[in-house]
């Protein structure tokens, strides 16, 4: 086998594929790939994340659901500032990535068993799940908070799938999804394994399209943690099999309310607020099950954390509407957190740098304030 799932904690080999936890102590799985990245398997010829199939060896070709994901353009904001516009995937995030990964390793196994999909979301991760059971030809249930904006819940039922709002806390939303049921397969995109493992193809793309000189800086919005993990896993395969020299120094950004890595990075003590009402509606994980998998991550890269406030992702998202870029204002965070650290003079001159704009405008009803 080139690859191993194996528990982040314990390392017993979980052998199954559906697992998503470790059977023996119940710790996150992380995917562990034993092959080589190389250049020279990539197919060209392929505009979409599956240019680089050779390298997602758990998955068969004959089995591929897709919608056409990755492959998203990068824009050019100034002199040496990109945007990765992740926004412009199939249902308009990042998300698609992991999805078509985990509905492309499991339709098959969880059709055999007459079963449907379970996942818990904000909402953007459950627009992009049920889009890709769709296209499957899977039923499947997304568990959202009440709190869900109106265009990402419009978004979930359009593709067919059954939405479940529940009230309570983002945690209160997991369980009520993870509820055993007969043919209820829970395939959580924070804890399953594969999904994370879909968001290295982000890594790959990045320094494709940098050339193999990957950006001096990479800033992205964090919130489960799926995507800081992802990038993190793609650089480093690229780092270890010397396609790429040195890490990019990826920046996790995070609003003031929703925080907890910037915290527990930083050694600072964090309390959540009681309810999160910030305007970055997709950045809810006040306790997210992998942030100690992200803390160790972003130490082992030399990343960094920042957070923001509600009045600099307001104007940073405006910003980016007056420069010609609608994306969510969850995706501002990570620009307001750039130019937080141009202000700071972190960045020195003739860095380049790319942001991650993780999902698009239309997914949010929120309006400009002038
Ligand atoms: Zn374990």
């Amino acid at each position: 086998m080139n690859y191993t799932v194996k528990c982040s904690s314990c390392d017993s080999v979980a052998s199954d594929l559906l697992d998503f936890r470790c059977r023996v102590c119940s710790h996150p799985l992380n995917l562990q790939l034993d092959i080589d990245f190389k250049t020279a398997e990539i197919r060209n010829k392929d505009y979409s994340m599956w240019r680089y199939a050779r390298f997602f060896p758990y998955l068969k070709e004959d089995e591929r659901i897709t919608l056409g994901e990755g492959w998203t353009p990068q824009a050019k904001l100034s002199d040496d500032v990109y945007l990765k516009l992740e926004s412009l995937n199939p249902t308009g995030s990042f998300k698609d990535r992991g999805s078509a990964v985990l509905i492309s390793a499991l339709h098959e196994l969880i059709k055999k068993e007459k079963g449907r999909i379970s996942e818990d979301s904000s909402g953007n991760a459950g627009a992009s799940m049920a889009a890709y059971a769709a296209r499957a030809g899977l039923e499947a249930e997304i568990y959202v908070p009440e709190t869900v904006s109106g265009p990402k819940f419009n978004q979930i039922q359009f593709y067919g799938a059954k939405v479940v709002k529940v009230s309570g806390s983002r945690q209160k939303v997991a369980e009520e999804a993870q509820k055993a049921e007969r043919g209820k397969f829970y395939v959580g995109h924070i804890l399953h394994p594969l999904f994370r493992d879909g968001i290295r193809s982000l890594a790959y793309e990045i320094a494709e399209q940098f050339e193999w000189n990957p950006p001096e800086r990479v800033y992205l919005p964090v919130s489960a943690g799926t995507l800081v993990l992802g990038l993190i896993g793609g650089f480093e395969h690229m780092a270890e099999s010397n396609v790429i020299t040195g890490m990019p120094r990826i920046v996790a950004c995070q609003t003031e309310q929703v925080s907890p890595l910037y915290h527990r990075f930083k050694n600072l003590p964090y309390k959540p607020p009681k309810r999160v009402i910030s305007v970055a509606d997709a950045l809810v994980s006040v306790n997210p099950p992998l942030l100690d998998i992200m803390v160790a991550g972003l130490r082992r890269v030399k990343g960094d954390a920042l957070m923001v406030r509600e009045e600099e992702i307001l104007k940073a998202w405006q910003e980016l509407g007056k420069k010609g870029f609608f994306v969510e204002p969850s995706s501002a965070v990570a620009y307001a957190a750039y130019k937080q650290h141009v202000v700071d003079e972190e960045i020195r001159r003739k860095e380049k740098t790319c942001i991650i704009m993780t999902g698009m405008g239309l997914k949010s009803t929120l309006k400009p304030t002038r």
